[in-house]
């Protein structure tokens, strides 16, 4: 059986076609400039010729008519026509308050991922635009909604309140929501799986760490926290989002600098973070490490905050769960920089865990890096977001 996945920006589209009966992918893709001149299609069916059509898309229901037809193309095709697909799989940003699962698109649906539009004003747009281009090209084909706050959807008001006039929350429901839910709940069920835990009786920090980064702590497989907040810009040091500050450097800085509110927050969500710490050197800490390692002194002091930052959440996150059975990297830092997972651990000693280095070092996929008689487990674990919006559609329908 096979399950379509779409992730759709403002003026993209990604998808990836999955055969369920072995999760093999089929074919992936990315649909870029939609609405804008020069609109591109790059089809990349397994083990056939990377295909690529450029011409004008003026909108998403264009675009998603040339994925389809590109599915099902003699040449560049995986499939004969669309009934081979048992359904789709559209990632949505926000669910706001409303929903803490996965959930097949109906009129209800639509209206609360249109009611979240001031919640992710980027995101959920698109991503209601690409669910409508479905339904009007294939009108029998059910869709899901797979959210990225669901996961989050299980912390208790303590975790997700905000210390701020109770009315914000009742009139504009300002609170925690976490996002990255589909990769902390993909990856938290893979830990429970790969460390052989009762789940039901178990403690995991899973550190999603890639260009956005987040981290969640998860008992007995629900999330009872995660750094991310009202938006994607809270927690961890990011890429080029700054995470945690004092609110009142915005005001400041704006007086000093005659921006505006909006300006800054831009600022900090895009000239932040490492990008920004570093002074500019880059974002990708493949650069950044490269700089550490010339001696560069802005790359070792932004490397040391960012691991810094890391760490004390997952003292925070172990003390908030009483203790804590495994902790996993993952995404494109967590999965493929050693020295970050070396630099984070090395506060940890007092949890009584120990790494493995050459592990650590060496190992690709998924590996544990605990040492021997490491009282926590220390995991890599690739995230892989698309499949698990996958398995969500399947479970969703009963499929
Ligand atoms: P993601 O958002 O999960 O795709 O992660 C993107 C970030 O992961 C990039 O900005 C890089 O900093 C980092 N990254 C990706 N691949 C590697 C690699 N092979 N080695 C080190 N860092 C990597």
């Amino acid at each position: 059986m096979n399950i379509l996945v779409l992730n759709c920006g403002s003026s993209s589209l990604k998808y990836q076609l999955i055969n369920m009966d072995d999760e093999s992918v089929l074919a992936k893709g990315l649909v870029e400039r939609i609405g804008i001149e020069g609109s591109r299609l790059t089809h990349k069916p397994s083990g056939k010729d990377v295909y690529t059509e450029q011409r004008d898309m003026p909108d998403h229901n264009v675009a998603v008519k040339a994925v389809l037809n590109v599915l099902i193309d003699e040449k560049y095709g995986v499939i004969k026509d669309a009934s081979e697909i048992a359904a789709i799989g559209h990632r949505v940003l926000h669910g706001g308050k409303y929903y803490s699962d996965s959930i097949a698109v109906n009129e209800d649906v639509k209206r609360v991922i249109r009611e979240c539009f001031d919640l992710g004003p980027l995101h959920n747009p698109a991503n209601l635009i690409g669910i409508e281009a479905c339904e009007a090209a294939m009108p029998e084909m059910p869709n899901v909604a797979v959210f990225d706050t669901a996961f989050g959807g299980s912390m208790e008001p303590k975790a997700y309140l905000y210390a701020i006039p109770r009315e914000y929350y009742e009139k504009y429901s300002v609170r925690r929501y976490g996002f990255h839910g589909t990769s902390h709940s993909f990856v938290s069920k893979e830990t429970i799986k790969f460390a052989g835990l009762n789940k039901n009786n178990s403690k995991v920090i899973v550190a999603h760490l890639g260009n956005g980064a987040s981290i969640s702590a998860v008992v007995n497989g629900k999330c009872v926290d995660t750094s991310m907040g009202l938006t994607p810009l809270e927690g961890l040091i990011m890429g080029t989002r700054s995470g945690d500050i004092d609110p009142a450097i915005v005001e400041f800085v704006a007086n000093k600098e005659n921006l505006t509110i909006g300006e800054m927050i831009n600022i900090l969500n895009k000239k932040s973070g490492v990008y920004g710490m570093s002074n500019g050197i880059s974002s990708d800490f493949r650069d950044l490490k490269a700089a550490m390692d010339k001696g560069d002194k802005l790359a070792i002091e932004t490397i040391q905050a960012y691991t810094y930052r890391v760490a004390k959440y997952i003292g925070a996150y172990t003390a908030a769960m009483n203790g804590v059975d495994a902790i996993t990297f993952t995404a494109g830092v967590g999965e493929n920089s050693p020295y970050i997972r070396t630099m984070v651990c090395e506060y940890l000693g007092y949890l009584g865990l120990k790494i493995d280095e050459d592990i650590n070092n060496n190992a690709k996929g998924m590996f544990d890096l605990s040492a021997e008689g490491s009282k926590v487990k220390v995991l890599v674990i690739p995230t892989n977001e698309e499949l698990a919006i996958a398995r969500e559609t399947m479970q969703v329908l009963g499929l």
